[in-house]
């Protein structure tokens, strides 16, 4: 379906800004829809995003692989339960190379405005050093946890060792017999630690604030398994089906209502300090490990071999607040003052702040910028996609977007919702598509009135220092609904929703 195949004024039909799982999956989409005119803008020099930049050691999912691929491309190779960061970039290639993306992604394309013309409802999109490209929908898949954060303590840019970002890592830095400080213990660092411990000689783990985790009941899957994945039929589709049910439990369930599930939290509660107990011999480092809040407050996560970590004499946790950072080492704010060849900052990502999500400037009607009327009102967008004044313009993983941490499901009903707009509007000769505002405040009333179930309003949050709350103590990251729900309505949302004109 070429929408408007011979508009002089269109350098492509669709542009998309991205090219990990989001944006490889709304070109996946445009491809099933016949829609061929469309470029993916990629700032890096390959494709896969987050799996191509972080590329630290121990980086794997912690959402069992069957799940954590597309429902359309099911491998039957995954080496273990929890694949490892090189295994998922191969298969993001793997999906470029078959479904024929690589020849629509321009790389080193860094966008940083797309402007609305309201009178050709057209976008022009702006690239660093001056290149435009003129589409008709614009469409940013530039994900949440991309920008690493550096921690903000005193005297950081005076240290004259070693510092990586983990999201940046240094692979021609050799960590072998250095001092080293881990900044971090979210869950990141719960892989890249017990990767690196027996390297070091010394490890100084500072912890803030410790996260919940459960044993992994992770493993290599054997040729047998991978012989029956391939040729038994829906044996592939059962194990993720099952991940994904263990995640609407958890989260459908469990995170979106507190209330009637806390004694699953007391249960996982119960179960991660059994963990801890049985892992790590010294009592007292034992309760410095356990979280005083409740149980989802903030990331969990899945390890088998961090906490043991702590019974090694070349590690320390060091849990006293980090008071500044030297020349050579990290002060802590009882005085000691630890020496340290490699500051790690293991310190995550900036998520709600302007120029994150979306990662560029989106100009709409009248001038309106998206990330400047987020700062001004709250973050909200229509079911996560689409926003009044912005017309023609979609998101995948816009506010609250994601239901029960399926990325690949909420790839799959954004991708859907987008396409019965793209369709619509071809079917009735219409180039503007726009959200009613009152479709997005009822979204939005819905969405503020079902999270007063969450966890996050009604658990013991206020220790856990957790990003899922932005400035506003919204929990934008987290739809508060269950991902088979989305899935279902994402079939059937009424394009009533909508206001389809003609321009130009
Ligand atoms: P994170 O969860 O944001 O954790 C950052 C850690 O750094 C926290 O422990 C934080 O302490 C600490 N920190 C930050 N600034 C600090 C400072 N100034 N002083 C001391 N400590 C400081 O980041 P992350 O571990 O990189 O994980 C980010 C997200 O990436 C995860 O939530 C997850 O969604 C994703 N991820 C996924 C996988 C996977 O397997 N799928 C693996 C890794 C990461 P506080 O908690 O006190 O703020």
């Amino acid at each position: 379906m070429g929408i408007e195949e011979n508009s002089p004024r269109l350098d492509h039909e669709v542009v998309i800004v991205g090219s990990g799982f989001g944006g490889m999956g709304v070109a996946i989409g445009l491809k099933n829809m016949k829609i061929d005119d469309f470029v993916i803008l990629e700032r890096a020099d390959d494709l896969g995003g987050t799996w191509r930049d972080n590329t630290y050691p121990g980086l794997a999912v912690d959402v069992a692989s069957m799940a954590y691929s597309y429902s359309f491309e099911p491998n039957p190779d995954w080496t273990r339960l929890y694949a490892r960061g090189p295994e998922i970039w191969a298969y993001a290639d793997h999906c470029a190379e078959k479904y024929d993306i690589k020849r629509h992604i321009r790389f080193g394309q860094n966008v940083e405005r797309a402007v609305f013309d309201e009178d050709a409802s057209t976008w022009t999109v702006h690239i660093e050093g001056g290149k435009t490209y003129v589409c008709r929908y614009f469409i940013s898949a530039t994900g949440a946890l991309v920008t690493p954060k550096m921690p903000n303590i005193e005297g950081a840019d005076t240290f004259k060792g070693k510092v990586i970002h983990t999201a940046r890592w240094d692979h021609e830095h050799d960590l072998t017999g250095e001092r080293v400080a881990v900044i971090g213990t979210g869950a990141t660092a719960i892989q890249l630690i017990p990767e690196i411990v027996s390297q070091v000689q010394q490890l100084d783990v500072y912890q803030r604030t410790p996260i919940w985790l459960l044993p992994k009941f992770d493993g290599e899957i054997s040729d047998t398994w991978k012989k029956a994945f391939r040729y038994v039929p829906g044996l592939q589709r059962l194990g993720r089906l099952s991940t994904n049910a263990l995640f609407e439990l958890l989260v459908g369930g469990g995170f979106n209502h507190y209330i009637g599930m806390s004694w699953l939290f007391n249960w996982l509660e119960r179960q991660s300090i059994a963990h801890i107990r049985r892992q790590v011999k010294d009592p007292a480092i034992q309760e410095k490990l356990i979280p005083d809040y409740t149980f989802f407050c903030k990331r969990a996560s899945f390890t088998n071999d961090y906490f043991p970590v702590f019974n090694r004499d070349n590690v320390a946790l060091v849990t006293d607040p980090i008071a500044r950072i030297t020349e050579s080492g990290i002060v802590t704010a009882d005085g000691t003052v630890r020496e340290i060849d490699t500051m790690i900052c293991a310190t995550g990502f900036s998520v709600f702040e302007k120029g994150i999500m979306p990662g560029c400037e989106v100009v709409g009607r009248g001038g309106k910028e998206l990330g400047q009327y987020w700062e001004d009102t709250r973050l909200k967008a229509f079911k996560g996609i689409t926003v009044p004044d912005f017309p023609n313009y979609f998101m995948i993983f816009g506010p609250y977007a994601i239901a029960s941490f399926c990325y690949f499901g909420m790839i799959d009903t954004q991708v859907r919702h987008l396409s019965r707009c793209l369709k619509t509007a071809k079917k009735r000769g219409a180039n503007c598509i726009e959200v009613k505002r009152s479709a997005f405040d009822d979204d939005f009333k819905q969405v503020m009135k079902r999270r007063e179930s969450q966890v996050l309003y009604r658990g013991n949050c206020a220790s856990s220092n957790t990003y899922y709350f932005d400035r506003n103590g919204d929990g934008p990251l987290l739809r508060p609904a269950t991902h088979v729900g989305t899935w279902f309505k994402s079939h059937f949302i009424s394009m009533q929703n909508y206001e389809f004109g003609l321009k130009g």
